[in-house]
This record gives C-alpha cells, sequence and structure tokens, in this order.
C-alpha cells in the first residue's frame, strides 16, 4: 500500500513508474472516506481531481518537464478561492457561493501540477481556536477523536495528520496553522506578512492574515513556500523580495537563540510541558547553541492587542457579506433595507463570529477608539521596535507553539477568552509579521503531540527552515 513520507520520495517512485498518480489520488480518497467522521473536508473533489491525476500521469510518460509539485496532492483550506468550486469560510452566510477567480497561491500551486483533492473544514471566518466553530460540524482530532485539532485551521491539520492528502494551505491570523500543527503533530508554517499573496484568501484580519501550510516535513514545506511566495500585482502588500530556492537552500545553521523568560513561568502552561521545554534548551546548549532567556514585559498584552485589532479588521471586512453582495439572504419578511441587513447578517453568521463583528464595531465607536484602537495600535509599534531589536542579537526565538495540548471537545467552547488565551504564544509573530512554524518535537505522557514553535526576523525564512529542518532530522536520529 501507498506510503507518503515525502514529496522527493514520491516524486522518485513517480521516476521509476513503482506509482502513478491516479493510484495515489485513489488512495487519498479512499482515506478521506475510512476518516470521514473526523469532517476534515467539507468537499472532496473526487472527479476533478482523479481526471487531473490521469492527465500528470499521461504528462509524464510522454517525457514532458514536470511541475515541481507534480502529482502532489494538496487540501486547501475553506477560505481560499478556487475558481467555479464552492467556497464558504465554514458560513451559512457564503452557502453556494462559488468562486469566480482563484487565489493566486491556488494559481501557482496548479501551474506546478498540484493536485486540489478538496476543500477543508474551518472556524467560521478563520475566528477559533478549537474547529468548532464551523456551519459544518466540529472537525475532530484523529489521534483522539474526543478532542478538537485546533484551529482555525483543523480540518487542513488533520488532512495531513491522517493521511488525507499530502500537504495542505491554511491561513494562519494568530496561530492558525501552528496551533493545530502542534495539536496533531504536523509542521505547520506561517512565513512572513508579505511573503505570500493574499488575492483570494477570505479576508478575516487584512494586516495580520498570512497564508500557511501544513506537511509532514520542513523539507516539503520549503519546496511549497518556494512555489507559492513572491510578488504578485494583485495584492500590494506581498514584498517583491526574490523568493529564494527554500527547498535547495543551504544557508548555514543559525546559533544564537532566545527565548522569552515569560513564555516559561506562564501560570498556564502545562507543568510537563515546561520541564520537556526547559530541557530542550540544555539539549541545544549542550550541541552547541547560544540560548538566552530574555525580558518580554509586554506578553500579557498581545493576547488583547490582537483581539482589539483582528476584531476591528474584522468588523470592516465582513461587512460586505450583508444579504446583497453575496451569500445569504433572509427570506423572512422585511419592511426595510436595514432589516434586509439585520436579519441576513443574524441568520448567516455564528455567534463567535458575531461576538467579534461586535466587539470590533465597538473598540472602532467613536468614544472608545482612541481608548482601545489607538491604544493597541501603539503597543503593536512597541512590539515592532522590540522584536527589531531582538533580532540584531539573535537569529531565532523559540517557545512552546501552545501551552497545553489538545483539550477536549466542547471544554473551552462555552467561555471565549479561555480559548482566546490558548493563542498566547502564536499571536506576537502575526502583530509583529515575522516568519513562524510549528514543528513537532514532544511527546506528553498523555499521549498527545506538542510542538515546538521557532520564529525569526522578517523574510528570514531560510534561517527558519534551516534551524527547524537540523531539529526535526535530530529529533529523527535520535
Ligand atoms: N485563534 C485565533 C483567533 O481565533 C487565531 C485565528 C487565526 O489565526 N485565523 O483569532
Amino acid at each position: 500500500m501507498f506510503r507518503f513520507t515525502t514529496i522527493k520520495d514520491y516524486h522518485a517512485a513517480l521516476q521509476v513508474n513503482q506509482l502513478s498518480c491516479a493510484q495515489v489520488v485513489d488512495f487519498y480518497l479512499s482515506q478521506i472516506q475510512k476518516h470521514s467522521d473526523l469532517h476534515s473536508f467539507i468537499e472532496v473533489f473526487s472527479e476533478e481531481a482523479m481526471q487531473r491525476a490521469l492527465d500528470l500521469d499521461a504528462l509524464r510518460a510522454q517525457g514532458k518537464p514536470l511541475g515541481k509539485l507534480h502529482g502532489v496532492v494538496v487540501g486547501i483550506k475553506d477560505v481560499l478561492c478556487y475558481k467555479d468550486h464552492q467556497v464558504s469560510a465554514a458560513s451559512k452566510i457564503l452557502e453556494n457561493y462559488t468562486a469566480i477567480y482563484s487565489a493566486s497561491a491556488i494559481e501557482k500551486l496548479l501551474s506546478e501540477g498540484a493536485i486540489i483533492i478538496g476543500r477543508q473544514n474551518c472556524d467560521e471566518f478563520a475566528m477559533g481556536s478549537s474547529n468548532e466553530n464551523s456551519a459544518f460540524g466540529a472537525v475532530k482530532n484523529g489521534l483522539d477523536p474526543n478532542k478538537v485539532p485546533g484551529g482555525s485551521s483543523g480540518g487542513s491539520a488533520v488532512g495531513v495528520q491522517m493521511d488525507l492528502c499530502m500537504v495542505s494551505l491554511g491561513s494562519d491570523t494568530g496561530g492558525s496553522v501552528r496551533q493545530p500543527a502542534d495539536f496533531c503533530g504536523v509542521v505547520g508554517l506561517k512565513p512572513s506578512y508579505g511573503r505570500i499573496s493574499r488575492y483570494g484568501l477570505i479576508a478575516y484580519a487584512s494586516s495580520f492574515d498570512q497564508i500557511g501550510i501544513f506537511s509532514k516535513t520542513v523539507e516539503d514545506a520549503s519546496l511549497v513556500l518556494e512555489v507559492i511566495a513572491g510578488k504578485d500585482d494583485m495584492d500590494s502588500t506581498v514584498s517583491d523580495l526574490p523568493v529564494p530556492a527554500y527547498s535547495q537552500s543551504n544557508t548555514p545553521l543559525p546559533k544564537r537563540v532566545a527565548y522569552f523568560k515569560e513564555t516559561i513561568s506562564h501560570p498556564g502552561l502545562d507543568p510537563e510541558m515546561k520541564n520537556k521545554f526547559i530541557d530542550y534548551i540544555q539539549s541545544l546548549q549542550h550541541s552547541g547553541y547560544t540560548v538566552d532567556a530574555i525580558d518580554f514585559s509586554l506578553l500579557s498584552f498581545v493576547v488583547p492587542t490582537y483581539y482589539v485589532l483582528t476584531t476591528a479588521e474584522a468588523s470592516s471586512n465582513l461587512s460586505r457579506f450583508d444579504g446583497v453582495k453575496f451569500g445569504h439572504r433572509t427570506k423572512q419578511p422585511i419592511s426595510d433595507l436595514t432589516e434586509l441587513y439585520k436579519l441576513s447578517r443574524t441568520e448567516g453568521f455564528g455567534e463567535e463570529v458575531q461576538r467579534r463583528i461586535l466587539l470590533g464595531t465597538f473598540v472602532l465607536s467613536a468614544g472608545y477608539f482612541d481608548a482601545y484602537f489607538t491604544k493597541a495600535q501603539q503597543v503593536r509599534k512597541q512590539l515592532v521596535n522590540f522584536t527589531e531589536e531582538l533580532f540584531s542579537k539573535y537569529e531565532v526565538l523559540i517557545s512552546p507553539t501552545v501551552p497545553s495540548t489538545a483539550f477536549r471537545l466542547g471544554e473551552h467552547h462555552q467561555t471565549p477568552s479561555q480559548m482566546f488565551l490558548a493563542d498566547i504564544y502564536t499571536v506576537y509573530a502575526n502583530l509583529v509579521g515575522i516568519p513562524a512554524i510549528s514543528i513537532p518535537l514532544f511527546k506528553h505522557s498523555n499521549g498527545m503531540p506538542f510542538g515546538l514553535q521557532a520564529m525569526s526576523a522578517t523574510f528570514q525564512e531560510e534561517t527558519l527552515l534551516a534551524f527547524s529542518a537540523s531539529q526535526m532530522n535530530q529529533q529523527l536520529s535520535s
């Protein structure tokens, strides 16, 4: 039976005709079927994926040049537009909406020969940390179906975890790729803000959102990044810095590592995870790394700052879903336009999305703007300055990805503020725009995996990936 290891191995097997893309797609379709109770996918593009596999097999047989992602089976989070396919952001308000163009990242995947197998479940409009906020039902963690997979890109994490696809694309506004990667035991990469075009990504908070990658190995994430990163005329926030060949990079291993004292002393951090993290720091020091503890007095401000700014941006971004231009429109009798908006939005948006629109509208309202929004912007600026200074001295910053392992379904669903605290280590990277990754280095005695989060200076993905790959390889060999 087919067993996926890396894209490189897969390509080698295709080249010697040990496998065909069609056999592989068949394998993934049966896996998706077998694990349908996990709700990883909202829709599977079965026939289309199979047809594309057959076309790619024919191309190979003719000796034609092959793309970097030839035959790679990819799942996409249901916030990425794929022309002529439905996209809903896991929301009732976009039910039956069909994308009229493809996201630039999707175009780039396709132009390098990838096969898109389906759209993956997530928290509604990417708001959440447990994937329980989906209008299509919660996603379950494949390692323990009583537990959450994390969110908001939970379906995409489970896709890679349970071999329902080879790699997947998610989006990360405050941790939505890294946190589910941590809970599911896979690699989750959020590149720098501006590395990948957001054109065709349904916006949650535009100055934070970034497309991210789930994979089993750092090497595969590097290859996918290399394909989807780079300048795009459709998104002026994308950097025009050249895209390095991340998968071929021979950047020297960074040796100067920092961590924040406050991440370790944080009262919410699981004690066993704390001990493992401390042991890990020592093992890095033994292998010749400089690892310094840094004061980060702003840690307790990052979650409030994140939620003020992202909800403000969301209240503006989501105003286009009004029952007139897009998606769901109320069928109830209405007397005026305002009522049409109110009823359509009340019926179409779930509870968490409504809460955030209200919160965002509140922090932007005339009497409170300076007290909340302006203040939060000031904190963000301070964080940016602090980060620039930090990375003038260090190359990599490490922390646990999340303070606990995957929690039980329903455990935090009724207490949003508890859920928000799970984002304590991840939102910082989005506030300052730096790249960050979660790599599955650890296992808890409760049986669940957990990750190491590593971050580097803006656009220093090569450094980050070199460090992460070496840590994963070291763990495999130990
Ligand atoms: N859990 C965070 C939130 O609910 C992150 C979401 C995300 O990155 N899309 O906002």
